[in-house]
């Protein structure tokens, strides 16, 4: 009984830290734009102080039935599909035997300046995660009447055709969500879905995963700083935020 007490308060108050990334490389530097730089330091940080990737998949087993994670286990995610995903994050990745989460939006693959089908393709080849983010990044909380079909079931089916694996995976264009989109993304076969920075929530911790967006001028101390404070609080169950991302 003690050691379940425990377990509990530890589970309660220790989430696994997962941060996301948008644009590298590109100007400017904030929550949504980080230099090559600047990106290739603070990944050396966490390789530099024995910090180990995990997968979704890990962090399902371990947040459902207990499945032990290495003690410095974190998550690295990437939103939007940007070209630079492939050219630039794959290769600083692969250098510190680190796997990222890729969530794709379907409307842009092909286009100019995001993934190709090829790259996605590649990227889940060498053993990154590919998931899913809609197929042009609706606020889905915002817009209860969004189709299902159009913005869950094609996309998921889409990158099960490129990836031949199952898409279980999935993050909230803007980190917004509702019971409604959770419902939907339930029936349509998604295991967990992932949020930005609203608290975990006790009701339904698989689909409001937490995550923090990692400002282009934070050296890897004050990332491991912001990411303590973020990912060592009480689960609660205040209502949902929409972000802005
Ligand atoms: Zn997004």
């Amino acid at each position: 009984m003690l050691l379940y007490l425990l377990l509990s308060c530890y589970l309660q108050f220790h989430q696994v830290p997962v941060l996301c990334y948008h644009n590298i490389g590109t100007a400017g530097e904030d929550a949504l734009h980080i230099s090559k730089q600047h990106f290739y330091e603070q990944l050396q940080y966490f390789y530099d102080n024995g910090y180990v990737t995990i997968t979704p998949d890990e962090l399902y087993a371990h947040m459902n039935r207990g499945a032990p994670l290495p003690s410095k286990a974190m998550m690295i995610t990437f939103d939007d599909s940007h070209a630079e995903h492939y050219t630039i994050a794959v290769p600083v990745l692969n250098k510190f035997h680190f796997k990222g989460v890729f969530f794709i939006m379907t409307v842009c693959l092909n286009k100019p300046g995001w993934l190709t089908t090829d790259e996605v393709k590649d990227m889940a080849s060498q053993g990154h995660i590919i998931a899913c983010h809609t197929w042009d990044h609706p606020n889905l909380a915002l817009h209860p009447t969004y189709s299902i079909d159009q913005q869950l079931i094609k996309p998921k089916k889409y990158l099960e055709k490129i990836t031949g694996a199952a898409i279980r995976y999935f993050a909230y264009p803007y980190g917004a969500w509702s019971e409604q989109v959770v419902k939907d993304l339930k029936q349509v076969g998604f295991i967990a879905a992932f949020q930005l920075d609203s608290h975990q929530q006790s009701a339904d911790t698989n689909f409001t995963i937490r995550r923090i967006l990692v400002a282009g001028k934070w050296t890897g101390s004050q990332l491991k700083e912001v990411m303590n404070k973020a990912f060592n609080l009480p689960i609660t169950t205040i209502p949902s935020q929409n972000g802005n991302y």
